[in-house]
């Protein structure tokens, strides 16, 4: 089987959409917390297991000799996401997998959000699994599914200066992580995923004003002022932290890499971030 995790995640519904243009429905298992959110996955064929990371036991006996396993990583930054992956690898390992894919950041980022992925990363090249790192840059719906403020400010804020983003849409990353499971010859293999072109967030607010009409400016903050903007939305200090140390990063030029990798995946050109600003004003 293809065994993605988190696929009742954002990511993860991608992923198995498009599994399912690939491989016949009950060659794939989606790992779900709860049932009733994939319900469509089932009605249409997709065999479900019930597991979350914090209880190891559920994923006794879920894996097989020879599966071909997606861990995409998870959203909880408090509850030590390298010991929650881990969890998946042992059970990935003690079955005996053909491939363990795991969605990791681009290698160059050494913002703190980096660090559960870096020991991620060491913990399943040191099992000894054939592996394949998927380091997956930045979404372009990071940005183009929180534009309300945006509208309504007239101002893209935030901590960057001049620093870029090669963001791709979900569906790029998702095309690639599909590529690599339904695939062959891509064992400890690692890929740096990102998309075709890097973006300033001046292009950006230029790209959200000609697409909506407004005007709309970028305000390059400091990134003590950015932070407070965060906690001052009501975000939890620690969490505020981490994603404006995102933008000291991204200012570095630690997103912008463009190698390549994601559109030679997928053999087809990244989704523009132009393409998903105006998808976001549409819906
Ligand atoms: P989502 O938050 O939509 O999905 C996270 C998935 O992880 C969900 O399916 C969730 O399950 C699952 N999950 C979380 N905790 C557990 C747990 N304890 N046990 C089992 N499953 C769990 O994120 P996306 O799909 O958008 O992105 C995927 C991952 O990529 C994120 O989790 C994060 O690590 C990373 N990310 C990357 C970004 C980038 O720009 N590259 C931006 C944001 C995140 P459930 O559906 O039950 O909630």
């Amino acid at each position: 089987s293809i065994v993605v995790t988190g696929a009742t995640g954002h990511l993860g519904r991608h992923v198995v959409e498009q599994l399912l243009e690939k491989v016949p429905a009950d060659q794939i298992t989606a790992v779900v917390r709860d049932k009733e959110k994939a319900a469509d996955f089932a009605a249409r064929g997709v065999k479900l297991a019930v597991a979350d990371y914090n209880t190891p036991e559920t994923f006794d006996g879920l894996f097989a000799a020879g599966d071909r396993v997606l861990l995409i990583s998870g959203n909880e930054f408090d509850k030590g996401r390298v010991g929650q992956h881990q969890v998946v690898l042992d059970a990935a390992k003690a079955a005996g997998v053909a491939l363990f894919a795991y969605t990791s950041a681009p290698g160059s980022l050494t913002a703190a959000l980096a660090d559960d992925h870096r020991g991620t990363e060491q913990a399943i090249v040191e099992s000894g699994v054939p592996y394949a790192l998927l380091r997956n840059g930045w979404y372009n719906e990071n940005y183009t599914e929180n534009l309300a403020p945006v509208l309504e400010y007239g101002a893209v804020t935030q901590a960057a200066g001049e620093g870029k983003v090669a963001s791709a849409a979900r569906a790029d990353y998702a095309a690639a992580a599909v590529a690599v499971l339904a695939g062959d010859g891509h064992e400890n293999k690692t890929y740096e995923l990102s998309g075709d072109t890097a973006w300033s967030f001046a292009e950006y607010a230029a790209a959200v004003a000609e697409y909506s009409g407004k005007e709309i400016a970028y305000n390059a903050v400091p990134v003590e002022v950015y932070t407070g903007i965060l906690t001052g939305a009501g975000l939890p200090g620690p969490l505020a932290a981490i994603l404006a140390g995102v933008d000291v990063s991204i200012e570095n030029g630690e997103l912008a890499g463009t190698p390549g990798d994601l559109s030679r995946l997928t053999g087809r050109p990244t989704t523009p971030i132009t393409e998903s600003i105006t998808a976001a004003l549409k819906g």
